[in-house]
């Protein structure tokens, strides 16, 4: 009633214990007086998602059953595409003076005296069920289920899932030394990722806005793998072998991908859902609003590449053997396979080059030989090549029940090798890499104002539609190939090349930032390393980019992730050797995380001339790390120190 005053408490939890179970609590008192409360609770039928640039407001699914089964009420629906069934169920009780009841209808009124405290708790459940399961057999496990939940306390139902999250915290806490808001910041992203890690055996993956929103429609791009993946990778390498598994899943469609487009092996799609066909829209707004026709569903073939490259990566990482054997081997065979039936040979210049494609900065289409989609394909065909030898020498028997399966002859493998070298990467005279052919030659446009998030301001005449005429770049392009493959360059290539795009890149997508701030700690940037880094840490927590509405943006939680962890503390994998060299912000005293590494849990703390490590895991065999450019050994319970002496020389062989 107006003018009382009430107490409202309420808490809301989806169990991280057992993610098919939510729990709602509302504690109501009213403090001036007797009053009649209204409850209308229930199962909502009418919700539907608000859609994209074209297909407007849009309901996915029809009703099946709806109804009310002793306390509860269920609903069953089915999605249009007849693909899943979706089970969901919700029990509602309140206690006043001690006495627990459980409604029996949706909608009823309830007397209040002065100081009465009455507690709603609504427990749902939701499940989905495969087309071709047993949808009864499914109906009981899900009633089973929902009972077990309904009539556990709240309290109990709340300790599991505060557990459940203590237990993720545990390896997947941050702690920055000195810098208390960017560390809140950060432990936002992190807590983002692990909502949406992938439990459930490659089903799914992580949709490009997670599923906290309805942007890209939940589609999976090279995000995954590319920017997420690293941190599941090193915090719960489960989650990362899920990813992985849900495009070992879609092979099969990949390759028919790779079929119907006239090429080999498995090409992946840009956008991927349930199916693994491409799912890209036709359309989509550009960064004006204007509805726009876009080609990257046909060009962004770089995908392909991107997905070998985190097998290797999670495989590198875990040394899971028996996850190689089953899928890893067959993904990176036939990856390589596509790229080598990709490729058009030109007689001329004796090259093999990949014409007509789209490369990570989306501004420039239909382009010949970008540098990054060629050089990833160049590192998955050698990486190919590596395997196979590899293979060949430790396991022949399961080398060529892999060929016998994959129909793969030692010839066709041992072309991988001579296309690789075929490839073309054009640089200028001072060792600038050419984004793609004529990239050299296109309106030279350069940044000169930046905001006060550090993010370009574009003056003049110039709208999105006429970016590709010039040389703005929408992104990290060749500045990514840098940190992908940092192997390959030298550091004052590297330094050349982030130099000449840096004032080129408008950071028109959020995964640009990031990768900036990765590339500013290696060339010794350190105050650009810090603004990109800020700038991309607090991207959703204080909506920068005006559309997080339209859910968290993935790529830039897993960006950032990776920017503290392979860039300012200077984890990377060398030769496949852990190695650290920190370079941390000067106000950051130190940071502390754990790691994950080949079966051992590792613990680091971290300040610019000093390292700590401890095994924590049970598991204590003896780890390689380099430390400071210098090979040590950890093994025991014990917490090694390690002083940064001198700067070790560098004497590798670089590519370029
Ligand atoms: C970016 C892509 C990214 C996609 C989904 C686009 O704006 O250019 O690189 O994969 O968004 O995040």
């Amino acid at each position: 009633c107006k003018g009382y005053r009430y107490d409202l408490q309420s808490m809301r939890f989806l169990s991280m214990a057992d993610k098919n179970i939510g729990v709602m609590q509302v504690v109501l008192t009213s403090l001036d007086a007797g009053v009649t409360a209204s409850i209308e609770t229930g199962i909502d039928t009418s919700v539907y998602n608000t859609g994209g640039v074209t297909e407007g407001r849009k309901k996915h699914f029809r009703m099946r059953e709806l109804g009310q089964f002793q306390d509860e009420g269920y609903l069953i629906v089915e999605t249009y595409d007849k693909r899943y069934t979706v089970i969901f169920r919700s029990g509602f009780h309140y206690e006043t003076r001690g006495k627990k009841t459980v409604a029996q209808d949706n909608i009823f009124e309830l007397k209040l005296r002065k100081n009465q405290t009455v507690v709603f708790t609504k427990v749902f459940s939701v499940d989905r069920v495969s087309r071709g399961a047993d949808l009864d057999r499914a109906k009981e496990l899900s009633e089973k289920k929902f009972r077990r939940a309904f009539w556990t306390s709240f309290k109990s139902l709340l300790g599991k899932h505060t557990r459940a999250w203590e237990a993720l915290w545990s390896v997947a806490e941050v702690s920055i030394w000195g810098d208390p808001e960017v560390e809140k910041n950060f432990r936002f992203n992190i807590y983002h990722m692990l909502i949406c890690a992938p439990e459930d055996g490659g089903i799914a993956s992580v949709g490009a806005r997670t599923l906290s929103g309805e942007g890209y429609r939940g589609h999976v791009f090279w995000d995954a793998e590319i920017f997420i993946l690293p941190f599941y990778l090193y915090a719960l390498p489960w989650a990362a072998k899920n990813m992985l598994h849900y495009r070992y899943r879609r092979l099969d469609a990949a390759r028919a991908q790779a079929r119907e487009k006239g090429f080999k092996g498995a090409m992946f799609p840009w956008e991927s859902a349930g199916k693994g066909e491409d799912e890209t829209p036709g359309w989509a707004k550009d960064l004006d609003g204007k509805v726009i026709r876009i080609h990257t569903g046909q060009m962004q073939h770089h995908i392909t590449a991107d997905i070998a490259y985190a097998f290797y990566h999670y495989y590198n990482v875990t040394h899971d053997r028996e996850f190689l054997e089953k899928c890893g081997y067959e993904v990176l065979f036939e990856t390589a396979r596509f790229w080598a039936s990709r490729v058009k040979y030109n007689k001329r210049k004796k090259t093999y080059e990949i014409r007509d494609v789209i490369g990570p900065d989306e501004f420039h289409t239909h382009v010949n030989n970008d540098a990054y989609t060629n050089m990833m394909a160049r590192w998955n065909l050698l990486t190919a090549c590596k395997l196979f030898r590899d293979l060949n020498k430790s396991d022949p028997a399961l080398l060529r029940s892999l060929m016998k399966k994959l129909q793969l002859s030692r010839k066709e493998a041992s072309q991988w090798r001579t296309v690789a070298a075929g490839i073309p990467i054009t640089t200028n005279r001072n060792q600038v890499i050419e984004q793609f052919d004529g990239y050299f030659k296109k309106r030279p446009v350069k940044i000169t104002h930046w905001d006060e998030n550090s993010l370009p301001v574009i003056t003049g005449r110039l709208t999105p539609r006429n970016y590709s005429k010039t040389q703005l770049v929408k992104q990290a392009d060749v500045v990514m190939l840098l940190y992908l493959l940092s192997d390959a360059f030298k550091p004052s290539t590297k330094r050349r090349n982030y130099e000449y795009y840096v004032e080129r890149t408008t950071h028109s997508s959020s995964l640009s930032l990031p990768v900036h701030a990765l590339m500013a700690v290696e060339v010794d940037d350190p105050a650009r390393a810090y603004q990109f880094f800020n700038t991309a840490v607090h991207t959703d927590i204080s909506n920068v980019n005006g559309n997080t509405d339209e859910g968290i943006h993935a790529a830039c939680l897993g960006g950032t992730w990776q920017v503290l962890v392979n860039g300012f503390a200077g984890v990377r994998v060398d030769r496949e050797v852990l190695s650290i060299n920190p370079s941390l912000p000067r106000r950051w005293r130190k940071v502390l995380f754990h790691l994950h590494w080949r079966g051992a849990l590792l613990a680091f703390e971290i300040q610019s001339h000093r390292v700590q490590i401890q095994i924590v895991s049970p598991n204590r065999r003896r780890i390689k790390i380099k430390v400071f450019g210098v090979l040590h050994e950890v093994t025991g319970k014990k917490k090694h120190t390690f002083e940064q002496k001198r700067a070790a020389r560098d004497e590798r062989a670089y590519y370029l």
